[in-house]
């Protein structure tokens, strides 16, 4: 066939539309990317159709200036699903395929994979059996690493960690080492047998049999297992059948669920090589791991949010591991998708099976299993004979407490610490205190930029704002009266130093954004309480997830009534599943587990629902109630959302679109409203509320109604973004 003479190439623009360009004669496919002139820029574009004719004069249309692909980087599903994307999300096609691009890539890298290798030269074993270089144990590693064998860059760096790179320049000067870019070579051999799992339950069977049985076919499924109950184990066989029929797996894990313990488990599980990808990764890291899954060299992709989009080598299956986590769903930026319903699309697109796992599903996903779109495969029972934790409520109004810990709780960790156990402490919310008072004169440290208070961290003696990042000195006085000031309220900071002091002696970890901050500092601190060295281990959100802590045999849920009365339809199910994720903590291994959650409203039906009859109970609920107030997943809701330098900026441009909106049928409109924090970071924020009984009314509005708010004048004072199934509310 010719080649087709017109290209209709996606830009990274926001505008709505495609781009034809002609083709100079270059055999192009859909999927291959071009360097296309694009007014006085030059873009990189991705060819999503190709055409025999177009619509732009012949003296306007521009001749693409350089393929960059002889092999598409979307094959026909992943371009099938990034139209459908554009489409549902009502997002402009080019940016919508710009994410799912690495940078790298975005900018005109090669997709051929070419790697670094270093080898040692026979001055440079000379060298070695001279015991040079001498005084630098660094460069000596280095060495006599590349004894035996040629080594890449990326397994010198696993080896010696990062400040390898340092000791090959002068290692290099004086000839004793060379290095070479090659082309990738074919997958390296096996590094040893791969492990072998457990045997599995009765459950665990029954779900991996049906899912196995799926191999080849589009079926969605629902893995519903307690924490503890194996899922993971369901996963790993699973993709071991995709394997073994020469197929790959894309796993999604929610951004921190990505765990250290995870990646080594389908590590050792299949002895093949992973491509892991998340947000951690610098842009090269990136584009290497999106090579080995491109070229079919990792057969098991591993990511978070954004891996949604990776390409796997003959598809096989997609698992979507905690599949309610929030962090599915991008929530800023502007092309705001869930990565797992996008899961699921893909793999309806690619005729393979998808597992949504979870202890806790989403609501969302319930109703689909209740409307008999998504089957459910129950795991009731823990694999390792663990019990199922025994959970009781204190009520904090009727006992002492010390840095928000009741004295029941207290004992109850003296209790579990004695018997050899750990004790884990959830609060979820990092720093010293949320508040700095003077008691004098009323006065609470503000942020400048927005309307939220600044956070005590005693530590780094800093007040921060956790919404926009400003911070300022601790200040001793009441810059109002002078007065000395106050932290009032807990944090995971405060209560490290409480429960030192009553466990005087006894090592405590802390898990939160504070400590974790550079790559490796979660796998000290989860490894610190998995060796046993640390008996207490106090969190935040981030101890909720993924971590499989066996000796932690009581939970102690410091405050669970953020949540209970706020204005977000969604604030139960998500204050349901943190508390039944952290519970799962609890009793993993072969000890019963303890949970005790602190309230101070110990009758909240939501509560004593839970305890009742778990989250099934809860969701049950919940579900009647969406339903009786026409929330999601019984309605269909979009949000757009703006912010600008002014409140009346905001709110006008949301009047406008509103006013734009007209009677339009079957839709309800809510608000303009400022955003429950207004201002944020120096700018307003406000929302605009659709809700529809129906995806298909609701899609047909948006299309009509989108391109006009582009128009209004008042557009231009704000920056706004379209919010499809939003997650967060006001
Ligand atoms: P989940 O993903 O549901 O939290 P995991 O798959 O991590 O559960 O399993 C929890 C623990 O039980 C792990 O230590 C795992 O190795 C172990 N396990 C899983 N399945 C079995 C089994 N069939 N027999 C024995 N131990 C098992
Ligand atoms: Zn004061
Ligand atoms: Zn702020």
């Amino acid at each position: 066939m010719p080649p087709a003479p017109i290209l209709r190439v996606a830009l990274p623009t926001p505008l709505r539309q495609l781009f034809d360009y002609r083709n100079p004669g270059h055999p192009m496919r859909p999927g291959m990317r071009v360097r296309v002139p694009f007014g006085r820029q030059r873009l990189v574009g991705v060819v999503m159709a190709t055409a025999e004719t177009t619509d732009v004069p012949a003296e306007r249309l521009k001749a693409v200036l350089q393929p960059l692909d002889d092999r598409p980087v979307f094959d026909a599903g992943l371009l099938e699903l990034l139209r459908w994307a554009a489409g549902y999300y009502h997002h402009p096609i080019g940016e919508v395929v710009a994410a799912a691009l690495p940078k790298a890539l975005r900018l005109g890298a090669s997709v051929s994979a070419w790697e670094e290798r270093w080898h040692i030269t026979p001055a440079g074993r000379a060298a070695h059996l001279a015991g040079e270089p001498k005084r630098s144990p660094r460069r000596q590693a280095l060495l006599a690493a590349l004894l035996g064998t040629e080594r890449t860059a990326a397994e010198l760096r696993e080896q010696l960690g990062e400040s390898w790179r340092a000791a090959t320049r002068p290692l290099a000067e004086r000839g004793w080492i060379e290095s070479a870019q090659v082309p990738c070579g074919p997958p390296p051999a096996q590094s040893g047998p791969p492990g072998r799992g457990p045997a599995l339950n009765e459950e665990q069977r029954a779900a991996t049999e049906r899912i196995q049985a799926s191999l080849g076919r589009f079926d969605a499924f629902v893995l519903q297992g307690v924490t503890g109950s194996g899922k993971t184990e369901v996963y790993l066989r699973v993709t071991e059948q995709a394997l073994a029929l020469g197929r790959g797996a894309l796993v999604l894990v929610p951004e921190i669920g990505l765990t250290p313990q995870l990646v080594g488990r389908f590590r050792e599980r299949f002895g093949v090589p992973l491509a892991v990808l998340h947000s951690g990764l610098t842009d090269p890291e990136r584009l290497l791991a999106w090579r080995a899954a491109f070229t079919g060299h990792a057969r098991v992709v591993l990511g978070t949010r954004s891996a949604v989009f990776a390409p796997v080598a003959d598809l096989g299956v997609i698992i979507a591991d905690e599949e309610h986590d929030a962090s599915y769903k991008q929530h800023d930026g502007g092309f705001r998708y869930s990565a797992r319903d996008l899961a699921v699309m893909r793999a309806r697109g690619a005729a393979v099976p998808v597992v949504l796992g979870s202890a806790t599903p989403a609501l969302e996903t319930l109703h689909n299993v209740a409307a008999g779109r998504y089957t459910r495969l129950a795991l009731t029972r823990r694999a390792a004979e663990a019990a199922p934790p025994r959970i009781a409520l204190i009520d904090l109004r009727a006992h002492a407490h010390t840095a928000g810990l009741s004295t029941p709780a207290a004992q109850a960790i003296e209790r579990h610490l004695g018997a050899g156990g750990q004790a884990l402490v959830f609060l979820n919310r990092r720093g010293y205190a949320p508040t700095l008072l003077c008691t004098a004169c009323g006065w609470i440290a503000p942020c400048r930029d927005c309307d939220a208070r600044l956070t005590v961290h005693l530590g780094a003696r800093e007040l921060r704002c956790h919404h926009c990042g400003a911070h300022a000195p601790l200040p001793e006085r009441c810059p109002q009266c002078g007065f000395a000031v106050k932290p009032v309220g807990q944090g995971t900071e405060r209560l490290e130093e409480a429960l030192a002091q009553r466990f005087a002696g006894v090592p405590c970890v802390r898990l939160d954004r504070d400590v974790v901050r550079r790559r490796g500092d979660l796998e000290a601190a989860v490894q610190r309480v998995v060796s046993g060295e640390g008996r207490i281990l106090v969190g935040t959100q981030m101890v909720t997830k993924g971590h499989d802590f066996p000796n932690v045999t009581l939970v102690v849920v410091l405050n669970a009534d953020q949540g209970l009365f706020s204005t977000d339809f969604r604030a139960p199910e998500r204050l349901a599943q943190t508390i039944v994720q952290v519970a799962g903590r609890a009793g993993r291994g072969t000890r019963p587990g303890e949970v005790l959650i602190q309230t101070e409203f110990p009758d909240h039906p939501l509560l004593t629902g839970l305890l009742g009859e778990g989250y099934e109970g809860f969701a049950r609920t919940a579900l009647a109630e969406r339903q009786q107030a026409a929330w999601p997943p019984f309605t269909r809701l979009a949000a757009v959302r703006d912010s600008a330098r002014t409140a009346e900026a905001a709110l006008q441009f949301l009047t406008d679109a509103r006013a734009l909106a007209g009677g339009a049928r079957g839709i309800r409109l809510l608000g303009p409203v400022p955003a429950a924090m207004a201002k944020r970071a120096g700018r307003f924020h406000a929302q605009l509320l659709l809700e529809s009984p129906g995806r298909g009314g609701l899609h047909q509005f948006l299309e009509a109604w989108l391109p006009r708010l582009e128009e209004l004048p008042s557009a231009r004072r704000v920056r706004w973004a379209l919010d499809v199934d939003p997650m967060e509310l006001f």
